[in-house]
């Protein structure tokens, strides 16, 4: 009987090794296919830009003082500024994923990270005409943080906003504390998310489909860097949207540094 039992055993974890295989080969599949996608809205991303700036270079041989002279180096100048972009989040989302990125860190408010963000993100906010309401406290909001890289996480937030919401729509940046954190949201009222797509948009490669202005495009990278340089800070990210057409609102938490609980030991009397 004990040589039977063992026999089952010995059959039922064969059975699960073979289901484990292959749910692994799935998996596999799954990420071969988005990754060739992905190559393929890379090319895409990468070539857009190109026919643009070489007609721009065409009008500027033609007539560098004309007209239209400097509307045309505007132009060129947001596309390669786009360009230069996609390649440094592609650049950084390679780095994150090898463990690459040092963050420097230092006590900092987050106030003067939304700050910077916001001159980074305004250009894309205005030529949106989307309405942008701050409520940020004057208290500063003191974490330890680099501040390049929590400017990126904010603009990113800020960015997808106007990009994926309709000209004139309503962004909202909202600065709160509460418990030893300091949370940064940025809400919209604009396409939504479904909710399948809810759970993965801070996966890498994720994307809806597209029905939207090819120069607004992206490569589905983010979102995933938000979320890994929100965790190297200690934080957490996190989306909500009631689905499509319901506008979204993305949060992220980061600890503050110095929070009034937080270096009074134990055994200190409260004044
Ligand atoms: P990208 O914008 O380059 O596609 P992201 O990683 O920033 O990549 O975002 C992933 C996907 O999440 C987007 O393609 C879009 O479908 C969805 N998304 C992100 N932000 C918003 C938003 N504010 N409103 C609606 N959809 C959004």
């Amino acid at each position: 009987a004990v040589q039977r039992d063992n026999l089952k055993a010995f059959a039922e974890e064969n059975l699960r090794l073979l289901k484990e295989s292959r749910e692994n080969a799935q998996a596999l599949k799954e990420a071969d296919i988005r990754k060739d996608e992905f190559l393929a809205t890379l090319a895409h991303e990468l070539r857009n830009p190109l026919a643009p700036i070489r007609n721009g270079l065409q009008i500027l041989r033609m007539a560098p003082e004309g007209p239209r002279a400097e509307e045309v180096r505007g132009m060129m100048d947001r596309q390669l500024t786009h360009m230069v972009r996609l390649i440094d989040d592609l650049l950084d989302v390679s780095r994150v994923s090898r463990g690459r990125i040092d963050l420097r860190k230092a006590r900092m408010s987050l106030q003067s990270a939304v700050q910077s963000a916001l001159e980074t993100s305004r250009p894309l906010i205005e030529d949106n005409r989307h309405n942008l309401i701050l409520d940020i406290p004057e208290t500063p909001l003191w974490v330890e943080g680099d501040l390049t890289r929590l400017a990126q996480v904010v603009s990113n937030l800020l960015n997808n906003a106007a990009k994926y919401t309709p000209p004139g729509g309503e962004i909202r940046l909202t600065m709160r504390e509460h418990d030893g954190q300091a949370d940064i949201e940025v809400a919209d009222n604009g396409l939504g998310i479904d909710p399948d797509m809810l759970p993965r948009v801070f996966e890498l490669f994720t994307q809806a489909d597209r029905h939207l202005d090819r120069s607004q495009g992206g490569l589905g990278i983010g979102l995933a860097l938000v979320s890994k340089l929100v965790e190297m800070h200690g934080g957490t990210s996190r989306a909500v949207s009631e689905g499509a057409g319901k506008g979204s609102t993305f949060t992220i938490s980061l600890p503050l540094s110095d929070t009034h609980g937080e270096f009074a030991g134990e055994g200190l009397q409260k004044k």
